[in-house]
């Protein structure tokens, strides 16, 4: 067995929050039973909506493609039980606080038939790491952390740039979730099995498995499967619990000591870093030709009557779990997809879970923020800051929506982790703030790349042109010089032909 090891690098600032996990990792991972209705959303990933391709009244099985990826950071979309597609239109999803985005609604017929596999499964180290990865797309799979980064595109740019250690993410440190904790728990042999598919794709070296210390049952899981596997390119690592020592750039910092520069990625740095969850998905699709249809996710909070984990299709709705999992409480105020800091409210229970769904929390109250007042420049934000901002110079920029300084400060930098309100004595909702000039910068350079590439058409439309008339303009020099040898009428004939031209153009 590898035994956990600690030479961690240092995390700058973060918090140390109240975990509230107790109540949900107290049990099993529970099964939802497949609901009357599936709702699965083209757009469950960073790049294009996925495109449908069945059509209302068509009969789909579990596992089927519904929706091919599009782009280059496209995904595809599965059936996730047997039924009819019933519809494909707008539907509340949480990834746009319940506004609706276009969705294939399966009524399933309880049969849960699944798809016969195309191909006999091969050994995955029999394949060449492209077309592992190329496989690891087909199988619909993306970043289960929240980030839904479909993640054989980010093996390719990976295996590209030289990239030879992987990460896997059993790091859980936002107050509430605990899918992942369990998830280590109950599927160690899936999550280290899905480190040697995620190893031989990249080609990696090394693999740590990263897991906070107040997981003392996953670490042991892990610990005894490690042993069972006896591959010595994987090992375990503890960090301390502090939040949001989860991010991607902060794990690096930790686990490695290497810093990913600003506006950087962690290829810079020679690693790459998937989410444990999203390990065990590479190895189900890899080694069973399941297909990303399910996911661990924690249902739980105090307006939730039995805070559990479940295991939940893809496409089930939040009103469903809530369910399963004895129904709201009288406590029930505010319904938030994801966790207290990072999460999603929503306003309404009808959103699917999506492969992005690792919570769904249930609070009591709306939090209040107090009233706001002007910032006394106590410095306490700059303190807990992870990425090292100064969040009140970024305040002041974003007040004044100066998009150069809040570059300049370092805004596209920032994760959005929330540590700065906490701490603000002055009440002042910087992460909201941040959130929607981050926001605005991506509408302007949007609105940049759009311009640019409407000049570019402009031009290379002129350059056609230009080029068209060129050669017009040398055939008929090319017939002048056989006239002049032919003689008069001959002439005439090309100056009328130019004439009827140019009245052309
Ligand atoms: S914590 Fe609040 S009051 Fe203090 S410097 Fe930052 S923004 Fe200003
Ligand atoms: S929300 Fe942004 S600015 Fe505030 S602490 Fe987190 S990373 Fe820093």
């Amino acid at each position: 067995m590898s035994a956990p090891t600690y030479d961690l690098g240092k995390l700058h600032g973060g918090l140390r929050l109240p975990g509230n996990k107790h109540d949900s990792t107290a049990a099993p991972i529970y099964d939802v039973p497949v609901p009357r209705q599936l709702v699965l959303p083209l757009a469950q990933h960073v790049g294009d909506p996925a495109q449908p391709i069945v059509g209302i009244g068509e009969r789909v099985l579990k596992g089927q493609l519904v929706a091919e990826h599009e782009g280059t950071l496209g995904a595809p979309v599965h059936a996730t039980s047997s039924g009819k597609v019933v519809a494909i239109e707008p539907w509340p999803i949480s990834r746009r606080f319940g506004d609706p985005a276009p969705c294939v609604v399966i009524e399933t017929d309880g049969e849960d038939r699944a798809i016969e596999a195309a191909d006999a499964p091969v050994p995955f180290d029999a394949l060449p790491p492209d077309i592992l990865a190329a496989k690891i797309l087909q199988g619909g799979i993306v970043g289960l952390g929240g980030a839904v980064f479909p993640t054989a595109q980010k093996l390719m740019q990976a295996t590209t740039l030289g990239t030879t250690k992987l990460i896997l993410n059993g790091v859980e440190c936002e107050p509430y979730i605990s899918c992942d904790d369990v998830l280590m728990r109950e599927r160690a042999d899936a999550i280290i099995g899905g480190a040697q598919i995620l190893m031989h794709a990249l080609g990696a070296d090394e693999c740590s498995i990263v897991v906070e210390s107040d997981k003392p049952e996953a670490i042991d899981r892990l610990g005894e499967m490690l042993g069972e596997f006896g591959d010595e390119r994987i090992t375990l690592k503890q960090v301390p619990t502090i939040y949001p020592s989860g991010g991607e750039d902060q794990l690096i910092q930790l686990v490695t000591n290497r810093e990913v520069p600003s506006g950087g990625l962690p290829t810079d740095v020679g690693c790459l870093v998937q989410n444990v969850g999203t390990a065990a998905a590479v190895y189900d699709w890899i080694e069973h030709n399941e297909p990303l249809i399910s996911r661990v996710t924690t249902v739980t909070g105090p307006g939730v009557a039995q805070p559990m984990n479940v295991r939940a299709r893809i496409g089930t709705t939040v009103a469903d779990i809530i369910n399963f999992a004895g129904g709201y409480t009288e406590l029930a105020r505010l319904l938030i997809i994801g966790g207290p800091m990072t999460g999603k409210s929503v306003s309404t229970d009808r959103v699917p879970v999506v492969k992005a769904t690792n919570c769904i929390l249930v609070l009591s109250e709306v939090p209040s923020v107090g009233t706001t007042r002007p910032c006394i420049r106590c410095g306490d934000c700059a303190a807990v800051c992870p990425v090292q901002l100064l969040p009140q110079q970024l305040y002041w920029n974003a007040c004044a929506d100066d998009e150069k300084k809040l570059r300049a400060y370092g805004l596209t930098d920032c994760i959005e982790c929330g540590c700065c309100d906490l701490v603000c004595p002055s009440h002042i909702p910087l992460t909201a703030d941040f959130r929607k000039a981050k926001g605005r910068i991506q509408e302007l350079a949007d609105e940049k790349a759009r311009a640019e590439r409407a000049r570019r058409r402009f031009e290379a439309r002129n350059e056609r042109l230009q080029r068209e008339q060129d050669s017009r303009n040398e055939e008929l020099e090319r017939q002048k010089d056989t006239a002049r040898s032919a003689g008069p009428a001959a002439i005439a004939e090309i100056l009328k032909r130019k004439r009827d031209q140019q009245d052309d153009d």
